[in-house]
């Protein structure tokens, strides 16, 4: 659906300084993926977007969409784009700016009513449909945005910080917006500064930095190919036991322990060894997820952030 073939772009500074925003991108995105972009600011997120989106072309190599140039594409197909800044003018009213970008997005004049009842539906708008832009809360305004993204069925969906200011039962409600938008001919892009989201929602996520592809990550993984973890383990029965059967936990807190580096068939080893001798499980969480290690060793940990 997608190639990135070497693309490199540079910009000129305005102390004529050229900054290599991007260099010998490779990538190649199915139809079908959701594929997340992670990396810090400044890694080239944006510039990369912005060249799929068709806004300007990379200064070398090339970027083929659906056997298209962007441009092409985005002429012919239309992308579904939420921008990580929204800008709708303030007075305009929630519905009547979703029929306007209905319009815009060459919805059938008939239809334009039914897609935009749809998607307040999809997005929880309906109680604010008749309030003015600039009295939504950063929430909704987000949950708009996405909104205005999805109201044509595009067959390629770009999605910029989806979940920026989204409390946490939008976001949850957001995983299951994309589950749903998931399609064998639907191929979604999503950058985000939340590993834990891109960690459930995408298929593989890009890890950029300094303009290149550090790493690609599959967020599916077997249990063999799962590398050693450090894993929190709660009990609710027979903590003081725990240490005795197993020396390699360390407590934490009353009723906690940490364990590892170790591998899931030690984890699952030495969970079994407890529970046979008595000790009550309450929780198993990995206190770093298999994609904010693989970001932590690509981006480096040192005065690094990757929060806005
Ligand atoms: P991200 O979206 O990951 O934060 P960007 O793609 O915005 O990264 O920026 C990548 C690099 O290119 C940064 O060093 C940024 O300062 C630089 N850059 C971005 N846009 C311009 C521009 N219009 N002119 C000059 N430099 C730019």
């Amino acid at each position: 659906m997608i190639e990135f073939r070497s693309v490199a772009k540079t910009y000129k500074s305005l102390l004529g300084r050229t900054v290599h925003a991007v260099e010998e991108f490779s990538l190649q995105v199915a139809e079908g993926e959701v594929l997340g972009i992670a990396g810090p600011n400044g890694a080239g997120k944006s510039t990369i977007l912005s060249m799929l989106l068709g806004y300007f072309p990379p200064t070398s190599g090339e970027i083929v969409v659906g056997g298209l140039s962007p441009r092409r594409f985005v002429e012919r197909h239309g992308i579904g784009y939420l921008s990580e800044l929204i800008a709708i003018p303030p007075r305009w009213k929630l519905e009547v700016a979703l029929e306007r970008y209905a319009i815009l997005a060459d919805i059938e004049p008939a239809r334009v009513k039914a897609r935009v009842d749809e998607v307040c539906t999809l997005l929880g708008l309906d109680e604010h449909r008749g309030k003015r832009v600039k009295a939504l809360s950063k929430g909704t305004l987000q949950r708009l945005g996405l909104a205005q993204a999805l109201l044509r069925d595009e067959r390629l969906l770009i999605l910029d910080e989806p979940t920026h200011g989204l409390d946490p039962l939008w976001t949850q409600n957001f995983r299951d917006i994309v589950q749903g938008l998931r399609n064998p001919a639907r191929t979604i892009i999503m950058a985000s500064h939340n590993l834990d989201e891109l960690q459930r929602v995408a298929d593989r996520v890009a890890i950029i930095d300094h303009g290149r592809l550090q790493r690609l990550v599959s967020t599916g993984y077997s249990a063999e190919d799962l590398p050693s973890g450090v894993y929190q383990i709660g009990t609710a029965a027979g903590s003081d036991i725990a240490m005795g059967i197993e020396p390699r936990l360390a407590a934490v807190g009353a009723n906690g322990f940490v364990l590892g580096p170790v591998t899931l068939t030690e984890l699952n080893a030495v969970l079994k060894k407890l529970m046979e001798a008595g000790v009550v499980i309450s929780s198993v969480v990995p206190s770093q997820s298999v994609l904010e290690r693989q970001f932590r060793e690509a981006v480096g940990e040192q005065g690094r952030e990757t929060s806005s």
